[in-house]
């Protein structure tokens, strides 16, 4: 028997990157895994046939994370068609970038409504199917603690609201042992930030280990709170950044 063994995950965004890994690590200890993504179906169907492959069941429901009714109806759909929902995994996220003078209020309502609603939504319906000791797992971002350079600045804005609501919800979940934590990557290669784009070696050069992380990395912090080793940590905020803010 596995870790996660009779465990149900959705993992939203989970067609690509660090949604993708984190999906693929929470089967490969044991759990039955839903993602959802928004425009890349045929990526996440490869994932979930990889997951099956693997002998879990696994399902990908389109959910585009701007709309809240789309994010409420795939918590219920993960949770009816797997049976259960033991672990909420917030991954879909996005970054617009631009300094305060490009941006606009449609830029904010997009990310405010896929960084911040979304999870809030997720949350939200999760809590009516979670059992005593779930887990709520959100994706930050190491920018909420330090910006540390212009064009950026909404972005950060979102990520750093979710310290507070993962503070909070970990407060209001605590009485049913529902954990809930926020994890803040660094810079990490996938399609978002890739180790090879044009920004890669200013943000090396600021890190303590000086090196893209993979999705992988981010992945293992998810599995340790999902896990035994997670029920004692709520409320906070885990930083898997190689030292950018060190
Ligand atoms: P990618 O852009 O590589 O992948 C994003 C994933 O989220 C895809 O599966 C995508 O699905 C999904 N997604 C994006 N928008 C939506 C939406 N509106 N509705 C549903 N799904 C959506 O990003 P990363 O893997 O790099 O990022 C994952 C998380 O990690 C994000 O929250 C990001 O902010 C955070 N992060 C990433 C860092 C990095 O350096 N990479 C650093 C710090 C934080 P689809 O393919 O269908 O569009």
């Amino acid at each position: 028997m596995q870790a996660l063994t009779g465990k149900v995950a959705l993992v939203t965004g989970g067609s690509r990157g660090i949604g993708a890994a984190i999906a693929r690590s929470l089967a490969a200890q044991g759990a039955d895994v839903a993602i959802t993504y928004a425009n890349s179906g045929t990526l996440a169907e490869a994932v979930v046939e990889e997951i099956r492959a693997s002998g879990r069941r696994a399902i990908a429901i389109a959910a585009n994370a701007a709309d809240a009714a789309q994010v409420t109806k795939a918590v219920d759909q993960a949770a009816g068609e797997l049976g259960r929902l033991d672990i909420l995994v917030n991954n879909a996220g996005n970054l617009l970038p631009g300094t305060i003078d490009q941006l606009t209020l449609e830029d904010y309502d997009r990310t405010m409504s896929v960084n911040l609603r979304a999870v809030f939504a997720a949350i939200m319906q999760a809590v009516r199917h979670l059992p005593d000791g779930g887990r709520i797992i959100s994706i930050g971002s190491c920018l909420a603690t330090r910006v540390g350079r212009p064009g950026i600045s909404l972005y950060s804005a979102s990520k750093s609201a979710l310290i507070g609501l993962t503070k909070g919800v970990a407060r209001d979940l605590g009485a049913r042992r529902i954990t809930v934590n926020l994890v803040q990557p660094g810079p990490t290669d996938t399609d978002m930030n890739p180790a090879d784009g044009p920004k890669a070696p200013a943000a090396v050069a600021t890190m303590a280990l000086p090196a893209y992380a993979q999705a992988n990395d981010i992945a293992s912090m998810v599995l340790y709170l999902a896990g035994e080793g997670g029920r004692h940590i709520t409320g906070a905020t885990l930083d898997v950044d190689g030292g950018i803010n060190a």
